[in-house]
């Protein structure tokens, strides 16, 4: 391998793709950068306003470096996306409806067009459920433990009802707690999906008025549970869903004789937003505003080229996908509904934050580098090209680490070209590592290093230069130990 290398190193540069990758400067990367990540986008949370405004910026900018738009001329895959909202929740007591978020917590997963009315028995540390009959009643207990739930399960009962250790630290901690619980993560699908469990983490007080009690007697009865009565408990559990729509971008460059075979060069132009009240903003400068600033210059590169008559050979997809965040869900989506056949998708190239240099390599002072992930993956020859594209173009280091399969971090299932590689498509993902800032309000533009930045921008585009314009596509030869390389 070393060999080979070596005597690749000694070709000469490709005059013409050395012109268009010099149009990748700092200059242009900080200029689109500050517009991306400035506070007025708002952090780019998928749906809101401030991930509208980013898609504009991208859809401007395509439509005036002349590329198509290859959704019926427009360049957004728009979709739709639900969340669920479980803040009506209720259980009815005495002095009136309680709410979840406000007096409890639900942990469930239901839906009930009527209110439930359930007999509700009292079974302390449920240390002793013999003998007990809890078949379709709701069940209150002192312990919260996976084991108690799987046996209360085991019985047939349908509420459980999980009394706090501690009324005061239930209360700090509820705030918190509805933050988390209050909305569901958005799907594709709507409505309430998967098995139903109806579980409430209540207060003490809450629990002594259900049961007609007082917390003191309730709490007592903890190991001898047969002195309190049971009582009936009405709740119902019907979550609000909310509809979030949001958008793919995509822009096109047609090939010439290989003009069926498509190139994907990606990133997320989403962000994870601002603070609930709007005070702090997650910029995302590097996360992803380098990554779609990397895309939109490589695809202005190539942009001018084809004008220019040094049009690539394949057919080159620029796409920005939306839902990152939230679990991939933008690239998903492309790869489940996608504009071009994915059996001619060639491979994806993917930035997902090149605009930082990592703790490690600001101490070594070496900044000159970028995770290389996946490469080797799929296809035998994409680390090949990469590493001559780098030997001949950048120079830069590429770090390989993050392909040891015992690497803890995973990162080659964590970005958007996972949903490429998925369907048996060849990809490289390039990142700089984590640093201190990464998902917080200090990933700002002021930290981003716009010299390293470019030249790690001008690595994928050679790399995608050769990709574009080589006889053959790269071959899918090599599986990975997980199955994930059959075609749909
Ligand atoms: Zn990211």
């Amino acid at each position: 391998m070393g060999l080979v290398i070596a005597a690749l190193a000694v070709n000469a540069q490709d005059k013409t793709a050395v012109k268009y990758a010099n149009t990748i400067t700092p200059e242009d990367m900080k200029s689109k950068l500050s517009i991306l990540a400035s506070d007025d986008f708002q952090g780019r949370e998928t749906g809101t306003e401030g991930q509208k405004k980013a898609s504009k910026f991208l859809e401007d900018f395509y439509q005036k470096i002349g590329l198509e738009g290859p959704v019926d001329g427009t360049y957004r895959q728009k979709f739709d996306m639900y969340q669920n909202d479980w803040s009506g929740v209720y259980i009815k007591a005495k002095g009136g409806k309680k709410m979840n978020g406000t007096d409890f917590i639900f942990m469930g997963n239901a839906s009930m067009d009527k209110e439930m009315k359930l007999s509700t028995v009292f079974v302390g540390d449920a240390s002793n459920l013999e003998g007990m009959d809890l078949e379709g009643k709701g069940v209150m207990t002192t312990t919260s433990s996976r084991e108690v739930f799987a046996k209360l399960a085991e019985t047939g009962a349908k509420a459980i009802f999980v009394v706090a250790a501690n009324d005061e630290q239930f209360m700090q901690a509820l705030p918190r707690q509805a933050r988390f619980r209050m909305l569901s993560r958005l799907s594709y699908e709507k409505g309430v999906q998967g098995d139903e469990s109806i579980i409430f983490n209540i207060p003490q007080s809450l629990a002594a008025n259900l049961m007609n009690t007082s917390v003191d007697k309730l709490m007592a009865a903890a190991s001898s549970p047969s002195s309190i009565k049971a009582r009936n408990v009405s709740f119902k559990v019907e979550p609000k869903t909310k509809t979030i729509s949001t958008e793919n971008m995509v822009a096109f460059l047609e090939g010439t004789d290989l003009k069926d075979e498509i190139l994907v060069i990606s990133s997320h132009y989403d962000h994870i937003g601002m603070n609930e009240d709007g005070t702090v903003i997650n910029n995302g400068a590097d996360d992803d505003g380098s990554g779609t600033t990397g895309v939109m210059e490589i695809a202005e590169a190539f942009a001018q080229a084809a004008k220019e008559g040094n049009r690539p050979r394949r057919s080159i997809l620029f796409l920005n996908v939306t839902g990152e965040e939230k679990g991939l869900l933008g690239s998903q989506y492309y790869s489940e509904h996608p504009l071009f056949p994915l059996e001619n998708t060639v491979n994806d190239l993917n930035i997902d934050m090149i605009g930082r240099v990592d703790p490690e390599h600001e101490e070594s002072g070496n900044r000159d580098y970028v995770y290389v992930i996946g490469s080797e993956k799929l296809s035998s020859h994409l680390k090949v090209i990469s590493e001559y594209a780098n030997i001949t173009y950048t120079n830069i280091d590429l770090d390989y680490r993050y392909d040891d399969p015992n690497d803890r971090n995973r990162f080659y299932y964590r970005s958007d070209h996972y949903n490429f590689a998925k369907k048996g498509i060849p990809i490289i993902f390039y990142f700089n590592g984590t640093h201190a800032d990464y998902h917080r309000p200090t990933d700002t533009v002021d930290k981003i290093a716009f010299d390293v930045m470019a030249k790690r921008a001008q690595l994928v585009f050679h790399t995608a230069w050769i990709l574009a314009n080589r006889d053959q596509r790269t071959p899918v030869d090599r599986t990975d130990d997980m199955d994930y390389t059959s075609r749909d």
